[in-house]
């Protein structure tokens, strides 16, 4: 039961059909946004109320909003695909409910019930539905709720009054090349997170942490970023915004273990899965990327890949540090990558059964 009604208090789209039509032919990521939007408020006082789904649009904030002065903010990322029927669906949404709630308690913002959250998904697109692509197109509509202090006062302390919001942006390749092997700069100056810090919590600030890595990562002709562990700078965390994964050639697939510094991917967890299915020997493990760097030398990992709901799975081709380079494979796509891939958005586009009841219906 959902206590939250979003009800939608207007029905005039804000973009026209043909300029709608003109944005879905090549949507990019993240540059379009939808005619509608949901939002809800908690109070101290009150808990959580004020839940509609109003146009999409600018929204009012004190310049004395706690948010802009001490980044208390949250967030999630997921996406409703169109199956051949015209139906709309999303992919495991009750873990992302779970993780903003778990994010909401390192963040000291308040919970979400979970069915609010599935609530204000469903009210979204229901409104936003003729934006959704169409099945055949690998494209999706990206969902991004999110979760911010938007109480004016500057004394600190967990904020008494907070918004949540549900934007949807029409998406195509997450890289502007498609699915292209990434070249990945191995950051040693920075970290995104540290012990007892925000690293497994979806916030903003970790993604603010992570910028200059990332514009670091593209002086250097790099596509992205990996950060080490803040200790030792000796084992791998995970990109600005994606979990990693590599392949040996026995058929291990290997990840870096939940240590609290690294966020608890959706993809990771669902590739985890297909991969234990397929016969693979997974290991979730402390990787040294010393030890790495020597068994691509060595030929003894034969594939890597990032992952994340945005960019689904893409192929690591080459990583660049100060000290070399290091090709992975040959340099191209790994055959167990792609094929995970195709996997994972078939059961995501509904090509395949939804064996793992992965799938909840939308509109
Ligand atoms: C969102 C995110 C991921 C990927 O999580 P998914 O649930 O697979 O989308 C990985 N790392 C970080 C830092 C993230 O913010």
């Amino acid at each position: 039961m959902s206590a939250l009604d979003f009800t939608q208090t207007s029905t005039t789209r804000r973009v026209g059909e043909d300029e709608r039509a003109q944005i879905l032919a090549d949507p990019g990521f993240g540059s379009h946004f939808t005619d509608f939007m949901a939002r809800a408020r908690w109070t101290l006082e009150d808990g959580w109320g004020g839940a509609e789904v109003v146009p999409f649009g600018p929204i009012q904030l004190s310049p004395g909003s706690a948010v802009l002065h001490y980044g208390q903010e949250i967030f999630e990322g997921l996406k409703a695909f169109r199956h051949a029927d015209g139906s709309v669906w999303t992919f495991r949404p009750q873990a992302n409910a779970e993780r903003l709630q778990r994010s909401a308690r390192r963040l000291a913002l308040p919970e979400l019930p979970i069915e609010d959250f599935l609530a204000s998904l469903r009210a979204v697109v229901a409104a936003d539905e003729p934006w959704v692509p169409e099945a055949t197109s690998e494209e999706s509509l990206y969902l991004r709720p999110f979760m911010f202090a938007g109480e004016e006062f500057l004394g600190v302390r967990a904020a008494h009054s907070v918004d949540y919001y549900v934007i949807a942006s029409p998406a195509g390749p997450y890289f502007p090349r498609g699915v292209q092997p990434l070249v990945v700069w191995i950051s040693d100056d920075y970290s995104r997170a540290g012990a007892g810090g925000t690293g497994a919590a979806k916030c903003g600030g970790n993604y603010a942490s992570s910028l200059l890595g990332k514009r670091e990562a593209a002086e250097q002709g790099a596509d992205e970023v990996l950060f080490l562990d803040s200790e030792t700078r000796s084992s791998i965390d995970e990109l600005s915004g994606m979990n990693v994964f590599a392949l040996t050639r026995d058929g291990r697939l290997l990840t870096p273990a939940l240590t609290g510094s690294i966020l608890e991917g959706v993809t990771r967890s669902s590739i985890l899965t297909l991969a234990a299915e397929r016969g693979l020997q997974v290991e979730e493990t402390h990787l040294l990327i010393s030890e790495v760097l020597e068994q691509l030398s060595s030929g003894e990992i034969v594939e890597m890949f990032a992952c994340g709901t945005a960019a689904v799975i893409n192929p690591i081709g080459e990583f660049r540090a100060r000290g070399g380079t290091w090709t992975v494979g040959d340099g191209g796509s790994g055959e167990t990558t792609l094929s995970l891939r195709q996997e994972l958005t078939d059961i995501q586009y509904g090509r395949i059964p939804d064996r793992h009841g992965w799938l909840t219906r939308l509109v």
